[in-house]
């Protein structure tokens, strides 16, 4: 293949194992111009790996919108460059987003060259339904926010698949086990296409309960997974639960009553918060 003059070109690099990087994807590497890199050196192993020579520019999360217009001024002028991230697909949890905003507003042609990515990776092997799914990223740092993004989520949307760190893993599985339900079903990927990858299926508790088995198995790169659970009729919501929720609510906001009478009743705090909501119209 030869590269396009004017063009972005938006490269996936592996998430471990560098056999992963596409033939199409050194070729684009090779024949660019130059490469804009969320970390020059860190792609600058790569580069040296794959044989690749060309320049390369930092392109992160606090440069990007000044860099975007030097770089369509490139592209206008007849340049081709690649965009890569530190790992994976760049855009997905990684720069690169403003950048490809502005060349398409701009008219500069992005092509897209497909490789490894942690969603997609993971989804593939991990048992949990894919028709569906919903990517959130990462969740929060603080675990009140955490459960609140947890809380806010809809019903059914599918198998959910977060980014997650090895420093929060194990009070995110809490915060999971707490609004979504201590039986919910996950799986936790590990050093995806590396040595020690692991997939680890489970409930919240057992899945610690796994990671404490073994101090290794709390470092690395994650990603967790959250069976979705099918929405739930009211009508599976006991006249009692409801009764109680319904005379916190004539007292205390929505948030705060659905907490208090899920505790009260030991039931799931979204359940009654969606029912609560429903109630309200729809809306907090
Ligand atoms: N753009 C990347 C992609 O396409 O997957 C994701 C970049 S994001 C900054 C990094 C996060 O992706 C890690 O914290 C982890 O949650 C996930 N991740 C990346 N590589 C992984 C791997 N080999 N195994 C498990 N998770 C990985």
């Amino acid at each position: 293949m030869t590269t396009e003059s004017g063009t972005l070109y938006v490269v996936a690099t592996p998430i471990g194992n560098l056999a992963d990087i596409s033939e199409r994807a050194v070729a684009t590497l090779k024949q660019v111009n130059c490469i804009a890199a969320e970390d020059t050196r860190h792609t600058g192993k790569l580069l040296a790996h794959l044989g690749v020579q060309t320049r390369t520019l930092a392109l992160h999360d606090h440069n990007e919108k000044q860099r975007a217009a030097s770089i369509i001024a490139r592209c206008q002028a007849g340049d081709s460059l690649a965009l890569v991230s530190d790992a994976g697909t760049p855009l997905i949890s990684d720069p690169g987003y403003n950048l490809v905003r502005l060349c398409r507003e701009a008219g500069v042609k992005v092509v897209p060259i497909p490789g490894p990515c942690a969603v997609i990776t993971t989804l593939c092997a991990a048992g949990l339904p894919t028709d569906k799914f919903l990517f959130i990223g990462f969740l929060a740092a603080k675990s009140s926010q955490r459960q609140a993004q947890l809380t806010a989520l809809p019903a059914d949307v599918g198998t959910i698949v977060c980014y997650e760190t090895a420093r929060r893993i194990e009070s995110c599985l809490d915060d999971v086990a707490l609004v979504l339900g201590a039986q919910r079903e996950c799986v936790l990927a590990k050093e995806l296409t590396k040595t020690f990858e692991a997939f680890c299926h489970g409930t919240p508790a057992q899945i610690k309960h796994w990671l404490a088995e073994d101090l290794q198995r709390c470092q690395g790169e994650m990603v967790l997974m959250i069976a979705s659970e099918p929405a739930r009729a009211v009508s599976d919501i006991s006249e009692q639960v409801q009764q109680t929720l319904k005379i916190l609510l004539a007292e205390l906001p929505l948030k705060q009553a659905a907490a208090l009478a899920a505790q009260i009743h030991n039931e799931k705090k979204n359940a009654l918060y969606k029912l609560a909501l429903e109630w309200a119209g729809g809306s907090d």
